[in-house]
């Protein structure tokens, strides 16, 4: 390896990775004034959400939607359509290029914040320093008073399962197959499963999904997570529940999947495509973390304090890379409160307010804590719902599917957690996130104003029967 070159400027604060974690903490930092540095090992910026995550599933998910509606939804409305068919490039492209905008559009507030962008594999050197290994091989070291951790998060293998990008795939293959398969196997039952899986379904693929457990959503609440699933075997999904994988083989352009059931009896489906999604892991490789004492946990996650930062004094890390839900807003909000906290001495994300929505038709959003884990904790708690059937505007979109859910408080009314699956719930979740930061009851929403005729009466009328007294029911 060539002699390292020494940068000849000190930043204030080098950021690694330059995902929504990463990103936005670069630029508030540069906001209050700091002289700030980004390293990423990608040319395009915007890490796993902007490339291959949030903004890629959302467009693909969003013209499958259209097209899916078009078939099987117009008629409702006394639309009729003549022949429809799609155009898979087309729906790629359009893809692509939403994610070029907004990764372009990174760069052009990096430029615009004066933030400095350096292309290269990040590693720690030292408390102070950050050694970037450029594409040419030639080793910059940058000097930094502050360091931020924000390397993000990659797919969970299981054994016997080799991913080969072509029949065995990552959720990133998943984003564009350039053709629909005839039957896609999806292995894991969560997030991106029930996305992607929706994608290739309403484009004519035969999904089948293996799951571990006995639901789909682990970790959601159980009564929301049953709802939804009813909808989505409506829809097509095949699902099968407490199976394990063992293993997965490719055979020309066929994959052989193996499993067991709840009973111990083992399985053989065949598909020419199949996707893991049982989960990310934090990635760290090739960061130095071992060499200047950077600790992880058990599950590889860098461990941090409440002011995210590291075992080493100066070193700080936020998103995928630490513990919590792994979202992009997480992410960035933690960026935000991070930065805060070391130029002004005050930054805080509340934990208990991080929306988490899955965006499928209809959608599933929750906020705070689901009635099992209120169970599991001994909060005394009272719990009310409300359909989406019984909702003008729900009807007037010929969406009735759904409810809304609150979990509060028994004594204090405090709102612990709502749970929504319709349409629209990743709009409607965003009120209760804000009543939640706000420290609100479920009797606040309830005597808050909601405009007729909205979904987001929905919510109200769900907080009304949380005390007894929904009156549209
Ligand atoms: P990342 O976005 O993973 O960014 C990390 C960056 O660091 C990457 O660009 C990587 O190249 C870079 N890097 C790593 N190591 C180094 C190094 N040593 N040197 C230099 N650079 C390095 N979340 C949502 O909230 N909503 C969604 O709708 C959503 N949809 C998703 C869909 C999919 C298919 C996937 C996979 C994820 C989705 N997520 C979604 C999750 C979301 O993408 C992540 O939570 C988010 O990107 C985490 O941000 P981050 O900044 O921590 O890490
Ligand atoms: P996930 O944790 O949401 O779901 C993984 C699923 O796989 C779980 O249901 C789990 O029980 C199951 N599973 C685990 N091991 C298994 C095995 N061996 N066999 C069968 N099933 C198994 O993970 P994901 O769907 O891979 O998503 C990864 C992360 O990306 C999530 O943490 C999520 O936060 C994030 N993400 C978010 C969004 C969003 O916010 N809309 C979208 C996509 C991804």
């Amino acid at each position: 390896m060539s002699e390292p070159v020494q940068h000849n400027e000190e930043f204030d604060l080098v950021v690694i990775g330059s995902g929504p974690g990463g990103y936005v903490a670069a630029l508030r930092a540069a906001q209050l004034g700091w002289k700030v540095a980004c390293v990423e090992k990608y040319p395009s910026l915007g890490g796993t959400c902007l490339n291959v995550g949030c903004i890629p599933s959302k467009a693909l998910l969003e013209s499958s939607e259209r097209y899916e509606e078009t078939i099987h939804g117009l008629a409702a409305h006394g639309i009729r359509v003549g022949e429809v068919g799609f155009d898979l490039e087309l729906m790629l492209k359009r893809k692509a290029d939403i994610v070029k905008k907004l990764t372009v559009g990174i760069a052009q507030l990096f430029k615009k914040n004066k933030v400095t962008r350096f292309q290269g594999m990040g590693t720690i050197v030292g408390a102070n320093q950050v050694a970037v290994t450029q594409a040419d091989g030639v080793r910059l070291e940058l000097r930094a008073k502050k360091i931020l951790i924000t390397t993000g998060s990659k797919p969970i293998e299981i054994p016997g399962v080799k991913v080969d990008k072509t029949h065995i795939v990552t959720s990133t293959e998943a984003l564009s197959f350039s053709e629909v398969p005839k039957h896609l196997i999806v292995i894991g039952a969560g997030v991106i499963g029930l996305e992607l899986g929706s994608v290739w379904r309403r484009l004519g693929a035969k999904v089948t999904v293996i799951e571990a457990t006995d639901t789909i959503l682990p970790g959601m609440d159980r009564e929301i997570a049953k709802l939804a699933q009813k909808m989505f075997v409506k829809q097509g999904f095949v699902f099968r529940f407490q199976c394990r994988v063992q293993g997965a083989v490719a055979m020309g352009n066929e994959v052989e999947v193996t499993f067991t059931d709840g009973d111990g009896t083992q399985h053989t489906l065949v598909a020419d495509k199949v996707l893991v999604a049982v989960g990310r892991r934090a990635f760290t490789e090739g960061l130095g973390c071992e060499q200047v004492g950077v600790e992880k946990d058990s599950k590889g996650r860098i461990v941090v304090n409440s002011h995210y930062e590291t075992t080493v004094p100066g070193i700080f890390a936020v998103g995928d890379v630490i513990a919590g839900p792994m979202l992009a807003h997480k992410a960035s909000e933690e960026g935000v409160a991070c930065v805060e906290q070391m130029i002004t001495g005050y930054g805080h994300v509340c934990n208990e307010a991080i929306p988490n929505i899955v965006y499928t038709s209809p959608e599933v959003a929750s906020v705070g804590i689901s009635e099992e884990a209120a169970k599991e904790q001994g909060v005394p708690y009272r719990v009310g719902s409300f359909p989406f059937i019984a909702n003008g505007r729900a009807k007037a979109l010929n969406q009735t599917d759904g409810m809304v859910k609150f979990v509060a408080h028994a004594e204090t009314d405090r709102i612990l957690g709502c749970h929504i699956v319709g349409a629209r719930a990743g709009d409607l979740i965003a009120e209760v996130a804000l009543a939640v930061e706000f420290g609100g009851s479920v009797e606040d929403i309830a005597r808050s104003i909601h405009a007729h005729p909205t979904l987001a009466e929905v919510v109200k009328e769900a907080a009304l029967a949380t005390d007894g007294r929904a009156l549209h029911m």
